[in-house]
């Protein structure tokens, strides 16, 4: 992902086809800005597993760099995420609840969300009975659903509202090419490896398959109604998908 941030200059498609009515879409999903990414093309290629690593360890990796960029996005706002500017972490219409330890669902202010999901994600990535960078060592089992869809969906969650609340200061910032970059190399992992819980609110605007980087290949079995409530995390930015669409698939 350096290489891509570093190197690679900003381009812009052309708009693409049934862009629909701007006025009433959000910012960042009217032309050019919906189109703008850093690199033409499909981004599949840059999230595949390579040949010869193993598959929790490329999670892992990309876990760490998934982090690390959006922690960057979100600092670069975070002097305009107050609890006054953002009482809620929201997302358009839609509202997240930060769930404790204790398994309590608390309504919090943006920052307040975003500082309790990235102290707890820094220290799962720091522990190394769940991230071990020993070599050789084990990773735990259920490492992707309980270790890496958890971290996937704060990350998710922190982008969808940088892009709901704060797209204005990103385009001041002139980062929309490489927000969208990062979101699509995001996007398009997710749907390779099935780290978002309630990806079939977005596969059905691309051509990819839940899950086609797994081993056991496809999505399993029906779908259940945890998934559905976990397709609302995805309905923000489900547009965005379809317009990044020839990044993603
Ligand atoms: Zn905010």
């Amino acid at each position: 992902m350096a290489t891509l941030f570093g190197k690679l200059a900003s381009r812009t498609r052309k708009k693409s086809a049934g862009a629909g009515n701007q006025s009433n879409r959000p910012l960042f999903l009217q032309s050019p800005y919906a189109q703008t990414t850093l690199i033409q093309g499909s981004i599949k290629r840059l999230v595949d597993l390579p040949k010869y690593v193993d598959l929790s360890e490329w999670l892992a990796i990309n876990t760490f760099e998934f982090f690390q960029y959006v922690n960057m996005f979100y600092g670069s706002v975070s002097e305009f995420c107050t609890p006054t500017t953002c009482p809620s972490m929201s997302a358009g219409s839609c509202e997240y609840h930060w769930t404790d330890s204790s398994k309590r669902t608390l309504k919090v202010s943006a920052p307040q969300y975003v500082d309790f999901a990235t102290t707890q994600i820094q220290a799962q990535l720091s522990d190394d009975t769940l991230f071990p960078t020993k070599s050789g060592a084990e990773f735990p089992p259920g490492f992707l659903p309980n270790v890496i869809r958890p971290i996937h969906r704060h990350l998710l969650r922190i982008l969808a509202h940088i892009y709901h609340a704060h797209y204005p200061h990103i385009l001041q910032l002139q980062t929309e090419g490489h927000l969208n970059t990062l979101f699509a190399h995001f996007a398009c992992f997710a749907l390779t490896f099935d780290t978002v819980e309630g990806l079939s609110a977005w596969a059905g605007v691309t051509g990819l398959q839940i899950g086609s980087g797994l081993a056991a290949g496809g999505m399993s079995g029906a779908k259940s109604s945890r998934d559905k409530e976990r397709e609302k995390d995805l309905e923000p930015l489900r547009e965005l998908v379809a317009e990044l669409e020839p990044m993603i698939a």
